[in-house]
């Protein structure tokens, strides 16, 4: 008996059973949309271009191979930081970053992805998702026609790269450094020179002296760029990238050709590879530090605690500063302020006091 009549057979014995046949023998769906992602990363890039990745695999598992999408690295359609823009004008349906490289268009993008002092991973998710946040988000991206969804979270970075000790807030004087977004702006309230470079870019400019410091994310993310062999101290904490939210971004256009199922699916897989991503890099984050400690000689230094207390003086000037700068800002911040005050109350009692309850300095 040859295959196809053994299908039919066993559809006639199924039909007569009264089973629902189809789910049996479906194969994946037509095609229905062609999709492409540009990405802010490398191809590939451990964490953050395998992130788009997966938010690309997810579309395509979630829909049957109804939405196929296309991940691009940085400069493969277009540069890094032009992310925005290629979406904005439909050059590409998806895009994938973090809403601080483009702070010079949406100001008020940098407080949905990191702010110096603020909110942790935990935190960003929770004002994003159920404080209010997610729907000023979509106001502020609007005018751009573009749907921004959180789609990954790297939790607290780490401090940065340096080739000096940081002993004092004045060691931040003269010191040109690559910090983007508000951190870069506390940088430059401390004395020192912020420098925006996408993440491919940082190893040769420090390299070649071009910039003294880097911050990037964390040990996974920094040794797979080699910044170990460019920089003698690795500080901590990250101060200025407490619990980064990286962005998916929809071109509006896009997004409504789709029909009501598919937009479910384009969203909730969102959800799901931003909750994906925290566990990674929750997962690697140690055995990469141990292996820059063991195995690359790296020194490992907290920041002193008085930097860190003045870099937070100077990050709360320059946060409420930047928050006033335009209205959209402004509501943001209110939002996120409010939100931060209640999660630092309770966060105090719940998450902190655990804590140090388990790990007693
Ligand atoms: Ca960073």
């Amino acid at each position: 008996m040859v295959f196809k009549d053994v299908i039919k057979k066993l559809a006639v014995s199924v039909t007569v059973a009264g089973v629902l046949l189809t789910p049996l023998f479906a194969n994946a769906a037509k095609v229905e949309y062609k999709w492409k992602m540009v990405t802010t990363w490398p191809k590939n890039f451990p964490g953050l271009g395998t992130g788009a990745n997966d938010l690309a695999k997810l579309i395509g598992e979630m829909s049957n191979g109804r939405i196929q999408v296309k991940v691009y690295g940085a400069k493969e359609l277009v540069g890094a930081l032009e992310v925005f823009d290629a979406v904005s004008r439909g050059t590409a349906e998806m895009g994938h970053g973090a809403g601080y490289y483009w702070k010079g268009k949406v100001p008020a993008g940098q407080f949905f992805a990191a702010v110096p002092f603020g909110l942790t991973a935990q935190e960003m998710n929770s004002w994003i998702y159920s404080g209010g946040g997610l729907a000023l988000w979509q106001e502020a991206y609007a005018p751009f026609g573009i749907i921004p969804m959180p789609a990954g979270n790297t939790g607290v970075q780490m401090g940065g790269w340096f080739n000096k000790e940081i002993n004092s807030l004045n060691d931040l004087k003269g010191l040109k450094m690559r910090i983007p977004g508000l951190g870069g702006e506390v940088l430059k309230r401390a004395g020192g020179t912020p420098v925006l470079l996408p993440g491919g870019e940082i190893f040769p400019a420090l390299q070649s002296g071009a910039i003294d410091a880097t911050e990037w994310v964390g040990p996974y993310n920094d040794m797979a760029f080699g910044l170990h062999k460019a920089a003698k101290f690795y500080y901590y904490s990250g101060w200025h990238e407490p619990g980064t939210t990286l962005e998916a971004l929809v071109n509006k256009k896009a997004f409504e050709k789709l029909p009501k199922d598919l937009q479910a699916i384009v969203l909730n897989a969102t959800r799901v590879a931003n909750a994906n991503m925290l566990a990674e890099y929750t997962a690697r984050n140690n055995a990469a530090l141990g292996r820059l400690v063991k195995e690359h000689k790296v020194d490992l230094r907290p920041y002193p605690a008085e930097v860190l207390e003045q870099l937070k003086a100077l990050s709360e000037q320059v946060v409420e500063e930047e928050a006033q700068k335009d209205a959209m800002s402004k509501k943001v911040y209110a939002s996120y302020k409010a939100f931060r005050d209640q999660a630092v109350d309770w966060h105090e009692l719940s998450e902190q006091s655990y804590l140090n309850a388990r790990n007693p300095q």
